[in-house]
C-alpha cells in the first residue's frame, strides 16, 4: 500500500496493491502530483485498474488521463450526488479550485449498487463502511488484511468535523451514528489515513473518534469545543479552519431556529 500526500490540503490519495494492479482511493488534485503518481506506477511495472471516491466532493473526484479508462466507484447515493451537482458544470472559482487542476475527468463515477459489502476488485478485500456524516453516501474504507482504515473527511489532526447543513437528514446524529460506525471497526485497524492530514495508528484512532466526537458534542450542546484544531493551537496554515468552525455554529442556529427547536 502506498500513500500519496497533496500540497493541497494534506489531501491522501491511497494505492492498494491487488493481483492484476491497483486500486486507487482519491486519486489527487494537483495535475503535477497526480502526474507524479502515473509515473511511480509505471516505474513500478504497476498499473491501476480500479478507483473509488470515498464522497462527492470535488477534491475526492479527479482524475488524470494517465491513470487510464478503469471503472472509478463510489456509493450508489455518492455517485447520484455527483450526477446531480455536476449536472450544471462546476464553478471552479466558487469553490477555490487550483488553476492547474483539470477538471476534464470529474466525477464520472460507476455507483455500486446499495448494499455492496465489498469493493468489486481483484485485491484485498475492502469493506465499505457508508454513513451520512460529511456528505450523502460518504465511504470510509477498511482494508481488512492489512488492518487500515481510509476514513475520507473524518478523523482528521487537522480538520474538525465538517458537516453536512445542506442534506435534510439530522447532521449532528449523522455523524454521531458515523463514528460509532467507525469505533465498532476499531478492534480491527492499526492505520488510520484521514481523507487530509496526518496518519496515524491505533492509538490515534482512537483519540480522533474521541476528539471528533467530542467536537460534534460542543457544537449540538453549544459549548465552547475547546478543540486543538481551532484556535491559536491550529496548525500553520490551518487557521482557516477556525472559520469552518464559526460557520458551522451559525447555520446550526439558523437551523435549530427554523425548525422552532429552542437552543
Ligand atoms: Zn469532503
Amino acid at each position: 500500500m502506498l500513500i500519496h500526500e497533496s500540497e493541497f490540503c494534506q489531501s491522501n490519495a491511497v494505492v492498494v496493491q491487488g493481483g492484476t494492479g491497483a486500486l486507487l482511493i482519491d486519486a489527487g488534485v494537483h495535475e503535477g502530483e497526480m502526474a507524479c503518481l502515473v509515473s511511480d506506477l509505471s516505474d513500478l511495472g504497476n498499473t491501476v485498474v480500479a478507483g473509488f471516491s470515498t464522497h462527492p466532493h470535488w477534491d475526492h473526484l479527479l482524475w488524470h488521463v494517465g491513470l487510464g479508462t478503469v471503472p472509478r466507484y463510489g456509493t450508489a447515493r455518492c455517485a447520484a450526488t455527483v450526477r446531480d451537482r455536476l449536472s450544471g458544470g462546476i464553478d471552479a472559482r466558487r469553490f477555490g479550485i487550483p488553476e492547474d487542476v483539470s477538471l476534464d475527468l470529474l466525477g464520472l463515477l460507476t455507483g455500486l449498487p446499495t448494499d455492496t459489502v465489498r469493493i468489486p476488485w481483484d485485491g484485498p478485500g475492502i469493506r465499505i463502511i457508508e454513513h451520512q456524516a460529511h456528505a450523502p453516501g460518504h465511504a470510509a474504507l477498511l482494508i481488512e488484511e492489512r488492518g487500515v482504515l481510509v476514513a475520507g473527511d473524518m478523523l482528521s489532526d487537522v480538520l474538525i468535523p465538517m458537516l453536512d447543513l445542506n442534506g435534510t437528514g439530522d447532521p449532528i446524529e449523522d455523524y454521531l451514528a458515523a463514528l460509532r460506525l467507525l469505533e465498532d471497526v476499531a478492534g480491527d485497524v492499526s492505520v488510520v489515513v484521514p481523507g487530509h492530514g496526518s496518519v496515524g495508528g491505533a492509538d490515534q484512532l482512537r483519540a480522533r473518534i474521541d476528539q471528533d466526537r467530542a467536537y460534534v458534542h460542543a457544537l449540538r450542546d453549544g459549548l465552547d469545543p475547546s478543540d486543538p484544531r481551532i484556535g491559536p493551537s491550529a496548525k500553520p496554515g490551518w487557521e482557516w479552519v477556525s472559520d469552518v468552525h464559526a460557520g458551522q455554529l451559525q447555520r446550526l442556529h439558523l437551523r435549530s431556529e427554523s425548525d422552532g427547536t429552542p437552543d
